[in-house]
């Protein structure tokens, strides 16, 4: 029943409510009946695209619904970051070390109390995804396919476009979830890192070939698009957040992540071009910002990309390419609109970690933000040591209370999703809708081991025509 200070709204209400938005919906200037949201899953059209099946209410624009000044835009140092030793840069050595020791004392305390989400199979899970997670990565690729010329055969030849659908199919069937890409120019190359993680310098030089030696990463001039990639996690399992049941499905992904880059390489040099990777997990460039340019999702309170598919539940990567390949364009769902008045993930943030302002703004936080958009930046010395001191994992809670991260089955939330991209006026009912549904609310970590989960933990099915 209504109760305003808890924001929660009665049945009737959300039945009224949303029997105006059908009727507006019908009534109002959207595609015809048979891409209503009740009914459409995807856009018959947008097949013809090249391989890419979006959501109907998601738009094609010209500049992404973060604003962006590229002129103070600088390629980032990824060791800037706080992932790793980069955290000391900010709060001191020793403070690292105290908290490293206090995440320790935490495991094994959790582990003989038995606390849910903690035990020791959510641990021994949870090192079962790392061992393939932080295996080894290659800026140039595992080098192993035949090339056309080792084959005795011309290399392959397309048009950008069809590039692109090959390369969706491929990846798709590697285990990417969506995929994007960006060409690269003198605004966009400012997202490419100038060092990775391990300190090598990123530089773009007029060179036949990529190389790599022990100070440096060298890209050609000509290889000019950035395939940028998400890879689910499973949404069930983050549910789950912060445990560190739910922090395994992270490493799920990021071990999903590096395969599907091993094999895109290989598949590309099998074609006859270059495909240069991450390095180590979070090198080559900025994900949120190249997702952003990619059209995989948008910016949003969490200074994190929401994806029109699948939410917060991805994690993103990206390699770069000589094969010419049609770039796609940033998208408008809106989602960055719904942040504005939602705050759920700022609201129930522990480490009080993420911005409650209610516009964007243009002024960092911290060293680990890159200056140059209008964005929420997130205070990530509270987010590290909130996860190491008390989480006890990555967290992910911000993940977890995101309205955006559902599954696209129920037809309630397509419509809500729907309906936030046309009709902004609905955002805040909608959060209230979702808080009255208790969405957000963390799921039994005990329950997990019992469910009958799909593959990996995710539907592989949200984003195809064909099954
Ligand atoms: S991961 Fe946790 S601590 Fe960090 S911003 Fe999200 S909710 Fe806050
Ligand atoms: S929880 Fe709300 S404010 Fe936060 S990212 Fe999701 S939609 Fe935006």
């Amino acid at each position: 029943m209504v109760d305003e200070g808890k924001k929660l709204i009665s049945r009737r209400d959300f039945l009224r409510i949303a029997g105006l938005s059908a009727s507006s919906i019908a009534a109002g200037n959207l595609p015809s009946t048979s891409h209503t949201p009740l009914m459409s899953k995807m856009s018959p059209l947008s097949k013809q695209a090249a391989g890419k099946v979006r959501p109907w209410w998601v738009r094609e624009v010209d500049q992404p619904t973060v604003e962006i000044d590229w002129d103070q835009v600088r390629r980032f140092d990824a060791r800037n970051t706080v992932r790793g030793l980069g955290f000391a840069k900010y709060a001191g050595q020793a403070e690292l070390d105290r908290l490293n020791k206090l995440d320790a004392e935490i495991e094994k305390k959790r582990i003989l109390e038995g606390i849910p989400g903690y035990t020791l199979q959510d641990y021994a899970l949870n090192d079962a995804q790392a061992s393939i997670a932080r295996g080894k990565r290659y800026f140039l690729g595992p080098q192993e396919a035949q090339t056309p010329e080792e084959r005795g055969v011309p290399k392959w030849t397309g048009s950008p476009a069809e590039a692109a659908r090959v390369l969706r199919a491929s990846m798709r069937h590697f285990g990417a979830a969506t995929i994007g890409f960006v060409q690269l120019d003198e605004n966009t190359r400012k997202l490419i890192y100038s060092h990775d993680p391990d300190g090598k310098k990123i530089v773009f030089e007029e060179v036949d070939e990529a190389y790599e030696t022990s100070a440096k990463r060298v890209i050609p001039n000509k290889a000019k698009w950035v395939i940028v990639y998400t890879v689910q996690m499973s949404t069930e399992t983050m549910k789950r957040a912060p445990t560190i049941l739910a922090e395994q499905t992270t490493k799920l992904s990021y071990g999903r992540g590096l395969e599907v880059q091993f094999k895109t390489q290989e598949f590309i040099r099998a074609l006859g071009y270059q495909c240069l990777g991450e390095a180590s997990s979070n090198a080559l460039g900025i994900s949120p910002a190249l997702a952003v340019m990619a059209g995989l999702g948008e910016l949003s309170r969490q200074n994190r990309v929401i994806t029109p598919e699948f939410g917060p539940m991805v994690r993103i990567f990206k390699m770069i390419t000589d094969l010419p390949v049609e770039p796609d364009k940033p998208i408008d769902a809106g989602i960055m609109e719904f942040c504005r008045q939602c705050k759920k993930c700022a609201e129930a943030c522990p480490a009080s970690a993420l911005s409650l302002d209610d516009e964007p703004s243009w002024e960092t936080t911290g060293g680990w933000n890159n200056p140059g958009h209008k964005a929420y930046f997130e205070d990530s010395i509270k987010c590290r040591t909130y996860m190491k001191s008390e989480a006890g994992s990555n967290c992910g809670i911000c993940f977890a209370v995101c309205p955006f991260a559902k599954k696209e089955k129920a037809w309630l939330h397509q419509w809500v999703k729907a309906g936030v991209s046309t009709f902004p006026v609905f955002d805040g009912v909608i959060r209230s809708m979702d808080d009255a549904f208790s969405y957000g609310a963390q799921k039994n970590p005990e329950e997990w081991w019992y469910l009958d989960l799909p593959e990996f933990g995710i539907d592989t099915e949200q984003t195809t025509n064909d099954g």
